[in-house]
């Protein structure tokens, strides 16, 4: 199912996002826990491509899993900021066979080693959606949005205006980065509305299970951690079981504000954990069904 249609058709959504494993010897792993995820049924899943230095041949492979295996609405990630033309053909040719409706086109972020910018075929993500609605006209496109500014932005109207130019490009819908305080995210969504954006906004919405790794992602993306979730991290950071149900009873009471103030699309960074997944889907069971 194209994403676009099922936002029309349900209200609220509950998503997850997997991401693939950095070698073949996690593959058996990683995909475990994303048929355990897949379990779930949450109305579709996100599969990340080369993030975190991960890398994209599974993306493919692991979306016409959840598809023809579980049933589950893929939306593979697209990154294109080190790839040339042919690789992008390939790769969108390749989810068309496995019959993938959505990809999240993304720039990806720039490898140390990338070659000069005179030298890259895209430069941002506007480029790819372009691409994509060129060759592949019927595929529903996500693109990225950042609440609190992208950490490279010249400017956050600057980032705004980047933004309308991607979704004029053919977004469909936008996800966003993480967030930590809902009123941050008002401010965006108030902030994007003003400027005539109007594809809906899938918020996305991080569990804190590690916190490690979360503190690396808010340092690498500029993700605040707002004062009472500072307090949580003081009081049980140094119990990683008591962190883990912290954050998940954190992370639902934002999405229940979020729901209870119009915002419909919830997107999960579960990190690989069909536990974290389940916890959540299990808070939210009367609210989002
Ligand atoms: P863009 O939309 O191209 O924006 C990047 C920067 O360039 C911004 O500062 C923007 O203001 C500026 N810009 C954009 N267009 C223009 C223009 N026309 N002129 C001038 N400036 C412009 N990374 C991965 O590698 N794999 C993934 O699977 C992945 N999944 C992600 C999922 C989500 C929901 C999010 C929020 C991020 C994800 N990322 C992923 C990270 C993402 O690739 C990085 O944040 C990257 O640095 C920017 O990608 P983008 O698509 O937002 O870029």
């Amino acid at each position: 199912m194209k994403i676009k249609d099922l936002f029309l058709q349900k209200s609220p959504t509950l998503s997850f996002e997997v991401f693939p494993p950095k070698s073949g010897a996690n593959f058996d792993s990683v995909q475990t826990a994303t048929r355990e995820i897949a379990k779930l049924k949450p109305d579709f899943m996100s599969v990340t491509y080369g993030a975190g230095g991960g890398t994209s041949e599974y993306t493919a492979a692991i979306a016409n899993d959840v598809l023809k295996n579980y049933g589950v609405t893929p939306l593979a990630h697209l990154s294109c900021v080190s790839s040339g033309r042919d690789t992008i053909v390939d790769e969108i040719r390749k989810l068309q066979s496995f019959g993938v409706e959505n990809i999240l086109a993304l720039r990806g972020d720039i490898p140390q080693d990338a070659p000069p910018k005179e030298q890259w075929h895209y430069h941002y993500a506007c480029e790819l959606v372009a691409e994509i609605k060129e060759i592949a006209p019927e595929i529903c496109i996500g693109g990225a949005c950042y609440p609190e500014g992208h950490i490279e932005r010249t400017s956050y109207a600057d980032d705004i205006r980047n933004l309308k130019t991607k979704v004029d490009a053919g977004c469909d819908f936008l996800t966003t980065q993480m967030f930590f305080d809902n009123n941050i995210f008002y401010n965006f969504l108030y902030k994007i509305r003003s400027s005539g954006i109007e594809v809906p906004v899938v918020a996305g919405i991080m569990p804190v299970a590690n916190l490690r790794n979360v503190k690396r992602s808010c340092e690498l993306s500029g993700t605040e951690l707002p004062y009472r979730f500072k307090q949580i991290i003081d009081r049980f950071g140094g119990n990683p079981a008591a962190m883990k149900q912290a954050g998940i009873a954190y992370a639902i009471e934002q999405i229940i504000d979020l729901i209870a103030n119009g915002v419909n699309n919830i997107h999960i960074y579960t990190m690989n954990k069909p536990d974290v997944a389940a916890a959540i889907q299990n808070g939210l069971s009367e609210i989002i069904k």
